[in-house]
């Protein structure tokens, strides 16, 4: 078989890549080594920056995001027994972020890149890149026991942390740069109404709790917890109740529980590969970078890269100009770099780490304090969480 561009990975960033490219009637295939069921089984983000909602509609897939997806012009931190909203809309001149799971995108992505009668393999085992440092680049994957050949002019790489395509590349082309946090997130999905209709990002001396949704009857709550935990660990009563400790008063008692239907344990990394791109094969998304979830950024980065991506290809395409593809590791690591810091910076505001007492909760307060009250350091907050410019 031949194509133009082969997609490893069919997660989010290999779903837009592929409908964005198509819409340009680029052809490309996606293999992906998992079920369509797997993928849409997994639940992750749910908070979209405004450039991402953008892309999906230029996708042609946000329909469905604008009639379910909640925007929300701010959102509050809580310390000390008290809360305080971060303005996004006001701060930002006009900005806002949409709540609408990562779920749900897949979704639409799926269903419109079959309309469009787009090839996708599912369940492809031993999916490899070749020759990516020459002009003739190929994919062997593996379906019902027999090997395939797929022949392209360039490879993506959207298949996730622990994808492929990363590890094709020889180990002194590539510069790896890591952080690995000392505690996880245990997070549930449940059908009562959200305790807030803005999302609530709460310091507490037991541990960071993030409040947020994805309806107004289906939230989604998450409490720090310690790596060594399992779900098993936390009924639940005892999940409820830890976050209830961990929230101000009001919040606490206005929170309506329910029966859990989804508890899963997260750790969190900050994780990035320089560079993204290797000849002919790119790095996209969290095949290149992982984010702790705190800055609500994993998803919306991987978007970008391929708002970056997406651009080289069509100009070499329809315009004939590489300019794009060879600027495009440069381009998307300075935006990455960037959500980097403001996720590692936003984890350690408002997380109780291990090795560190008292000092440390008074100086996160102190911090959060000063940005709370500072217009400055409000706006600056509220500029990261948006999303910074492509
Ligand atoms: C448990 C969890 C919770 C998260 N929570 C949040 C959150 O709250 N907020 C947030 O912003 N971000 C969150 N993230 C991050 C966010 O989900 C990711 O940044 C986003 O999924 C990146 O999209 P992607 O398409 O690059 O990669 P992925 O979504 O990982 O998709 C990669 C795809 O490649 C496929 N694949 C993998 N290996 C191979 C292979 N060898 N061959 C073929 N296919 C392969 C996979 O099956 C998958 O379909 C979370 C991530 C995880 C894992």
């Amino acid at each position: 078989m031949r194509t133009q561009v082969v997609i490893i990975g069919s997660g989010p960033s290999g779903l837009l890549l592929g409908q964005l490219l198509g819409n340009a009637g680029i052809d490309t295939v996606i293999l992906d080594r998992v079920g369509k069921d797997h993928i849409l089984s997994r639940v992750r983000a749910g908070v979209l920056e405004e450039g991402t909602v953008g892309l999906l509609d230029r996708a042609g897939v946000g329909a469905r995001m604008h009639r379910e997806g909640l925007p929300h012009d701010g959102f509050s931190l809580a310390f000390n027994g008290r809360d305080h909203r971060i303005d996004l809309f006001g701060l930002t001149g006009g900005k806002r972020v949409v709540v609408y799971g990562q779920t749900e995108v897949t979704l639409d992505l799926i269903e419109q890149r079959a309309r469009d009668g787009y090839i996708t393999i599912y369940d492809a085992e031993d999916v490899s890149p070749y020759g990516f440092d020459g002009n003739a680049p190929f994919v062997t994957y593996v379906k019902d026991g027999l090997t395939h050949r797929i022949d392209c002019d360039f490879i993506a790489g959207c298949d996730g942390f622990h994808g492929a395509s990363r590890k094709a590349v020889p180990e002194e082309a590539i510069r790896t740069f890591e952080r690995v946090y000392p505690f996880g997130w245990l997070g549930i999905l449940a059908d009562v109404p959200p305790v807030s209709p803005e999302l609530i990002y709460a310091n507490h001396p037991r541990g960071f709790a993030l409040c947020s949704m994805r309806s107004h009857t289906r939230s989604r709550y998450y409490v720090q917890c310690s790596l060594d935990n399992t779900v098993e660990m936390w009924s639940d009563d005892r999940f409820w109740d830890e976050l209830r400790r961990r929230l101000p008063l009001h919040h606490a008692e206005a929170l309506i529980t329910g029966p859990s239907f989804e508890k899963s344990i997260a750790p969190l990394r900050s994780f990035v590969a320089e560079p993204m791109r290797f000849g002919r094969l790119f790095l996209v998304g969290d095949a290149a970078h992982i984010v702790p979830p705190t800055g609500a950024k994993g998803l919306n980065l991987a978007v970008s890269d391929v708002h970056y991506l997406c651009e080289g290809l069509l100009q070499h395409y329809l315009e004939k100009t590489d300019a794009g593809l060879d600027a495009y590791s440069e381009k998307a690591l300075r935006r990455v770099w960037k959500a980097v810091r403001f996720s590692w910076s936003m984890t350690t505001l408002l997380h109780r780490f291990p090795d560190t007492g008292d000092f440390s909760q008074r100086i996160q307060e102190a911090e959060l304090d000063y940005l709370t009250q500072s217009r400055a350091a409000s706006t600056a907050m509220a500029e990261n969480y948006v999303g910074l410019p492509y």
